[in-house]
């Protein structure tokens, strides 16, 4: 099944054209990793998919149904994407478990027991379950990028987006990061993940999607991507990478 599909999707900012004219889709259960250069329009890509960017043009359709319909719920829509990011993001003057809950209560209007059993169950799956009553502040970034983890899939998304989880990390602390999402990729979630570790990609993602400047340039399964690239500005981004 077809989670999300994009068909022709653009994104200008100003006279500049950031995304131009993006097709792919992401399976139920499948592990996509989206790489490229910095400025390629990666992140764009990620952000118009949540609907943090309005895109320009062209369609978002979650399981059959245009987002980008007037008649579309987006609010509801957007429960079903766990978002990731480089930074965080987490609410600094909540402690971890309430980082965990306070969407789940407000949004999912999910009752405090249930959203607290919920947060306890992914906050074990990313090891940060002795953590409860910390505050982010305490926590190293490996520790706060594992909770971001488990406060995204508290929400039970049916899709879950990355944007570069290991690059404002410590070099020490990126395995720990990894393991985690490997482990979620193992246990079937459904994942859209900009990376720049092509380790990881090369292990754990179905398809590799390479962008260049705002276009899609080659895409496939790892072994055929980074390994076999087909495409010059392929083969010539990942010797960069090397
Ligand atoms: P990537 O994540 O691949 O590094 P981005 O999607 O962040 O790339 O950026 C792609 C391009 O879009 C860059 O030229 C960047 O300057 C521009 N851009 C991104 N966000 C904005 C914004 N909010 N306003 C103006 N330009 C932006
Ligand atoms: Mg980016």
């Amino acid at each position: 099944m077809t989670v999300i599909k994009i068909e022709h999707l653009s994104k200008s900012f100003g006279r500049n054209e950031v995304l131009k004219d993006v097709n792919f889709q992401v399976e139920k259960g499948e592990v996509v990793c989206l790489i490229g250069s910095s400025g390629s329009g990666k992140s764009t890509l990620l952000r118009c998919i949540n609907l943090l960017e309005t895109p320009s043009g062209g369609q978002i359709i979650y399981k059959g149904e245009n987002i980008l319909d007037e008649k579309h719920n987006i609010q509801e829509y957007r429960t079903h994407l766990g978002m990731v990011f480089q930074q965080f993001n987490l609410f600094n003057n909540h402690n971890v478990l309430k980082n965990c809950t306070v969407g789940q209560m407000k949004v999912l209007k999910r009752s405090k027991v249930e959203a607290d059993e919920i947060a306890l169950k992914y906050l074990q799956i990313v090891g940060m379950d002795q953590y409860v009553n910390a505050k982010p502040r305490q926590l190293s970034g490996g520790q706060k990028q594992r909770v971001a983890i488990a406060r995204a899939l508290s929400m039970s998304p049916e899709v879950m987006l990355f944007d570069e989880p290991t690059s404002a990390l410590d070099p020490e602390m990126v395995g720990e990061v990894l393991k985690v999402m490997r482990q979620l990729a193992d246990s079937g979630n459904t994942m859209l993940i900009v990376t720049h570790e092509m380790e990881f990609a090369k292990e754990v993602a179905d398809r590799v999607v390479f962008m260049d400047k705002g276009v899609i340039v080659e895409e496939g399964p790892p072994a055929q991507v980074l390994v076999n690239p087909q495409h010059e500005r392929t083969k010539a981004f990942l010797k960069r990478t090397l």
